[in-house]
């Protein structure tokens, strides 16, 4: 089992069972204060390394999760960045959408939809989205990856932190920390490519040009991970994760989780494989530990469900292989509900309880507001017109016999394609637009822009003298060309 990704159980379960507690790293003299002032009843957890089939879905989903982050900023998109938080021009780049502070909303929805996801998931099969898709679970078995390739599985690892300082010692430890920093710190740099364009930033920083801030989030992220996925790890899911705290509200008894079936399991008992163990008095455990032993939180799941518990299977890989190599049927850990494992339901009878009340009104929220928000995206005017009345010119008679008004007029292109605006303008006969510099009526605007231009709005003297209530219309077409148009409205002054 202890050489990397692949485990066997390598612990006779015919033999003298070996203790089950997950070895603790004894403080060094010294030590005491720090670590306990750090981390209060934490200890080094050195997890076994185990293979099966919740294994394989763990490293399925490091490689996918890790794809998409690091991949995604890479990703070219009509010519500019496909996924881009511009902070300083205030733009977040979606593919093709461009969102603007303006569209905030779409934001707050994609969080709540993100929220409610998570409520399902829980609800449905507690902390998944821990055992899997967690960027703490994803970094730490990445970490976790090197350092077994570099220190050797479980054993090799306590022996070498509990052995005196050696070449060999230091040139291990040198080795690990400089992989885990190399990883880190491409993980810091990815993370602020998503604020800024990541083609740049790799020029900027070999030429060691990058701003102070990119420099700040750059070394804060890189840290950040070091520190977390090398070394706080499973503290950070028992200690630090909000998560972990309110997730009890979110199950019930039809939630699948993590379960050791007490009723078979126990009493448990080291065997040889040829004994008939329920002659024996003894259940179907051997008390081989290695489900405590593999567990990344350092859980006996035996003990039952706790918050600790990140529902990542490590323990149900390990016990099937007891299970197989005892000739035990499978499943003494599972994924199951609290309800099943009372009632002795089987696992499809369980199963038949997940669609309940909970769940389905989760599920019907997620889909309302998934419907709302991309049919609201989908009818979203990507044209967005403002008229600032120039306070310093009010109107004024003009050559022609014309009355004359001056404003500004900020326009928004929210799209990923230039347009091109004719403007016109009713409330009043004779109404006259001219935008820019030009006596034109037509403005063009660049994609994704924020574009402020004078314009004049004439009308033909002898009006009432006063405020008139005019609106300003713009009117333009997409690449498609189907027809964009907004309306805004606006006063026209007639002096005395
Ligand atoms: S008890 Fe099992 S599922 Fe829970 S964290 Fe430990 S190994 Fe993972
Ligand atoms: S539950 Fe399974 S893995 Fe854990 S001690 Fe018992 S037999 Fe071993």
């Amino acid at each position: 089992m202890d050489d990397g990704s692949t485990a066997s159980v390598s612990s006779p379960p015919g033999g003298d069972p070996p203790p089950w507690r997950p070895h603790v790293r004894p403080p060094r003299p010294g030590q005491e204060t720090l670590e306990q002032t750090l981390a209060g009843v934490r200890s080094k957890i050195y997890p076994r390394s185990v293979s099966g089939i919740f294994a394989r879905w763990r490293i399925a989903f490091v490689f996918l999760t890790q794809l998409i982050f690091y991949g995604l900023p890479w990703l070219q998109w009509n010519g500019r960045q496909a996924v881009l938080f511009d902070l300083g021009a205030r733009k977040f780049y979606l593919f093709g959408l461009v969102l603007w502070p303006q569209d905030v909303v779409y934001l707050a929805v994609l969080l709540v939809i993100s929220a409610l996801a998570l409520f399902l998931f829980t609800a449905v099969a507690g902390r998944l989205f821990c055992g899997y898709a967690c960027p703490q679970t994803v970094y730490t078995e990445i970490f976790m990856w090197i350092e077994r390739k570099v220190e050797g599985d479980r054993v090799a690892r306590i022996r070498l932190d509990e052995s005196p300082w050696t070449w060999r010692k230091a040139r291990l430890k040198v080795t690990k920390h400089f992989l885990w920093i190399a990883l880190a710190w491409w993980t810091g740099s990815t993370f602020i490519g998503y604020f800024a364009p990541i083609r740049e930033l790799g020029h900027e920083l070999f030429t060691l040009q990058l701003g102070p801030w990119q420099w700040f989030w750059m070394v804060f992220y890189g840290f950040a991970t070091w520190g977390n996925a090398g070394f706080m790890r499973e503290s950070v899911c028992k200690y630090m994760c909000p998560y972990a705290r309110f997730q009890s509200v979110m199950v019930d008894p039809d939630t699948f989780v993590v379960t050791y079936d007490k009723r078979r399991g126990d009493p448990r008992g080291g065997r040889s494989r040829k004994v008939d163990h329920k002659a024996a008095g003894l259940g179907d455990c051997v008390d081989c530990s290695l489900c405590v032993q593999v567990c990344p939180t350092g859980i006996d799941i035996r003990e039952g469900l706790q918050y600790m518990c990140i529902g990542c299977g490590a323990c149900i890989d390990a016990c099937e292989q007891v299970m197989d190599k005892m000739q035990y049927p499978s499943g003494l850990i599972r994924y199951t509900s609290e309800r099943a494992m009372l009632d002795g339901l089987s696992t499809q009878s369980a199963r038949s309880h997940l669609l309940r009340p909970r769940v389905l009104i989760y599920g019907s929220l997620i889909l309302v507001l998934a419907v709302a928000f991309v049919t609201s995206l989908a009818m979203r005017n990507p044209l967005r017109v403002d008229v600032i009345r120039d306070r310093g010119a009010l109107g004024r008679e003009v050559a022609g016999g014309m009355i004359e008004n001056v404003y500004r007029l900020q326009i928004i292109n929210t799209s990923d394609s230039p347009l091109r605006l004719r403007l016109s303008a009713d409330g009043m006969p004779g109404l006259a637009v001219r935008a820019g510099q030009s006596e034109s009526d037509v403005v063009d605007v660049e994609p994704a822009a924020n574009k402020l231009v004078p314009m004049v709005i004439r009308a033909p003297a002898g009006a009432e003298p006063g405020a008139h209530p005019i609106t300003l219309r713009a009117r333009a077409h997409d690449q498609e060309n189907r027809p964009i148009e907004t309306d805004e409205a606006a006063s026209f002054y007639v002096p005395e």
